[in-house]
């Protein structure tokens, strides 16, 4: 019997683990993809503490989970197929095993949300990518489109005009959504074009992206860019479909939670991008992550 098993390697999860573990209780993380969760995908982390020049999200990862590491618990590469929360003995179900444990930490993130039109999922991964810094060296000297207008937008745009022949930024409304300092450096940026109150209708390509088809909202005028890259930045859903039913979630899909992390069922906590919260950062993720294996440490204390 385990004290605390946390669903999600990303920084919630392993903060939780660092926390959990220093305080003694027995402690797993079960993760299903890559360590690090998002952050090990940015290419570069800018606003954590502690790093003068910002540090890559890959080596962001590597080192907080070697770090998680060094205080002891496991870590189970493996994907939760079904939850038993109720009671004091609650149950991880995985695809390879059945896992009891005194208390639960949900740190299992977001994932990015698609665009839902044709062509989309049939050139995923062929031109079509969620991912600027895992496939944008594929484009070098190559036009490009991003679509979004928030953070995760003008990072990966910024991030692929140094490759990148053009960066189309295709975003619905007039106003961007994303932080000023980061659209001062894309207006700064020759190759970087905005495409304003547009919205992307249909990527074009058989084998490989030819082109993105998008209408102007305002005008209804539709027209065809040469792009042989598309890059969707348009936000995340929060990966809750096991929890429905199970704990209280938002109209979104959030797990409900306030700063103390604690989820309407006793014993089970929430850490990370998939809490309800107003500001969604690695930073807050950490301070979440600790808040929840310190109150799963009250708990099992008070026992
Ligand atoms: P986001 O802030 O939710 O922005 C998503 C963007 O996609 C919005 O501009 C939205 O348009 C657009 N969009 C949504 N659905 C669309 C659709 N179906 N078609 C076309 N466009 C669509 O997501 P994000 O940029 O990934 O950021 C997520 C969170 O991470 C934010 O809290 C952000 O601050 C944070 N983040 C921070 C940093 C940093 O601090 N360096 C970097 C990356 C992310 P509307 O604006 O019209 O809604």
């Amino acid at each position: 019997m385990l004290d605390v098993i946390i669903i999600g390697g990303g920084p919630a999860g392993l903060s939780a683990a660092i926390y959990a573990e220093r305080a003694g209780l027995k402690t797993a993380v079960i993760e299903k993809a890559v360590a690090g969760g998002q952050i090990s995908q940015t290419h570069k982390l800018e606003n954590y503490l502690g790093f003068e020049n910002g540090i890559s999200g890959a080596d962001f990862a590597a080192a907080i989970l070697a770090q998680a590491k060094r205080f002891g618990g496991e870590f189970i590469l493996d994907e939760v197929t079904d939850l038993e929360l109720e009671g004091d003995v609650k149950k991880v179900i995985t695809k390879g095993a059945v896992y009891e444990t005194r208390s639960v930490i949900l740190a299992m993130g977001v994932s990015p949300r698609k665009l839902e039109i044709p062509g989309e999922q049939e050139l995923s991964g062929m031109g079509v990518s969620y991912c600027a810094t895992c496939d944008g060296a594929f484009f070098r000297g190559l036009p490009v489109a991003v679509v979004g207008g928030g953070d995760t937008a003008f990072e990966d745009a910024l991030y692929l005009s140094e490759m990148a022949s053009d960066v189309y930024l295709i975003h619905r409304r007039d106003a961007f959504r994303a932080q000023e300092y980061l659209v001062k450096l894309a207006e700064a940026r020759s190759n970087i074009h905005f495409v304003k109150e547009t919205v992307p209708v249909e990527i074009q390509g058989r084998f490989e992206v030819e082109g993105l088809k998008v209408r102007n909202v305002r005008t209804e005028e539709e027209s065809i860019l040469d792009v042989a890259g598309v890059f969707v930045a348009a936000g995340h859903i929060p990966g809750t479909d096991l929890l429905k039913g199970k704990v209280d979630l938002d109209s979104h899909g959030y797990v409900i939670a306030s700063e103390n992390t604690k989820t309407n069922i006793d014993n089970v906590f929430v850490a990370g991008d998939v809490r309800t919260k107003s500001l969604r950062q690695v930073v807050t993720a950490a301070s979440d992550g600790a808040i929840a294996a310190m109150e799963a440490h009250a708990n099992i204390k008070l026992k």
